[in-house]
């Protein structure tokens, strides 16, 4: 590994995952210059500096120690393990944690007048993939001996051009098969954007900040969803609306000057609140309910 004192991380020059990753790291407290070439940009804020990439070469950059962490949908990472042969524990990377954006699935698709109910179908067929690794990875362990038709870009036109009977391909809405009369009919795999690293962290001064990194994330994508929740009730009603909150952590309960049994509340909810939630809760006695964002949370 070499030895650097600044800490690299390779994101998505631009593309799908490039706003997404730049915002989390935003929020990670990390400001960077832009530099010229818009290919490095140096961390201001912290010694966390950014490699701007094609999404394919975040993993060899790390495999490489040009890079230190990546951003990259789970797809890619995945197919690039599979791809150096070895198992995922011997990978000279590997996926740290899911992000919570980037969310698509990569799926078999099949023409819309082929009656898919089961992989044995696809025996003997051609499938036109970008994903050729995870895609005979699926087939070897559904039993299934078909052709596998690797191609770089345009996958979804291949059945259509007579270079494939179907495609395997990254799926998000449809709306790309739809218009190529082609139907989902099995998922491959479900991605979304991943934090990846190298196989060994590097024990200096990287690797602590690595591990602050990965609370500051562990924050960012907690308090997309949590929200603190305030309500005053009767101190009975308190378990019973305590109970409805979705997710929610211990309240801490305060008397109300010159109301002796009217409570005070707030609790920490870690899941999503709807106004059914709130309705539930306004039935069990709750009232002046308020539902506020959490700006940064440390735990
Ligand atoms: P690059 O120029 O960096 O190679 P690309 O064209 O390979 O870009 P994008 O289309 O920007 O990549 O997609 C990047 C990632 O976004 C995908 O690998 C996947 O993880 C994710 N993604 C989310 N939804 C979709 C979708 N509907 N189609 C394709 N990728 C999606
Ligand atoms: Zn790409």
């Amino acid at each position: 590994m070499s030895s650097r004192d600044r800490l690299r991380i390779a994101i998505q020059k631009s593309g799908r995952l490039s706003d997404a990753s730049i915002d989390l790291l935003a929020r990670c407290g990390l400001k960077f210059r832009r530099s010229r070439d818009k290919l490095f940009c140096f961390g201001e804020t912290l010694p966390v500096d950014l490699l701007l990439v094609r999404d394919d070469d975040v993993p060899g950059m790390i495999a490489q120690g040009v890079c230190d962490l990546g951003i990259v949908g789970r797809n890619v990472l995945l197919e690039q393990i599979f791809e150096t042969g070895s198992d995922r524990a011997a990978a000279p990377f590997r996926e740290v944690r899911p992000l919570g954006f980037g969310h698509c699935r990569l799926s078999l698709a099949v023409p819309d007048e082929f009656a898919y109910s089961e992989p044995s179908q696809l025996a003997g067929l051609r499938i036109a993939t970008s994903y050729p690794n995870l895609l005979a990875d699926w087939l070897e362990r559904a039993g299934v001996e078909a052709g596998v038709v690797t191609l770089s870009g345009s996958v979804e036109i291949a059945p259509r051009l007579g270079t494939a009977d179907c495609i395997c391909d990254l799926v998000s809405s449809g709306a790309t098969l739809a218009a190529n009369q082609l139907k989902e009919a099995a998922i491959i795999l479900e991605s979304e954007a991943v934090l990846a690293a190298g196989s060994v962290m590097p024990g200096d001064e990287r690797g602590e900040l690595i591990d602050m990194l990965l609370r500051r994330i562990e924050g960012v994508i907690q308090v997309r969803v949590s929200k603190l929740v305030m309500w005053q009730s009767p101190r009975a009603s308190l378990d019973a609306i305590t109970r409805l909150l979705p997710n929610g952590q211990r309240p801490t309960v305060t008397s109300i000057e010159g109301l002796d049994n009217q409570v005070s509340v707030q609790a920490i909810c870690n899941d999503a609140i709807t106004w059914q939630h709130l309705e539930d809760m306004k039935r069990a006695g709750a009232r002046q309910m308020l539902v506020l964002p959490v700006e940064q949370m440390l735990t």
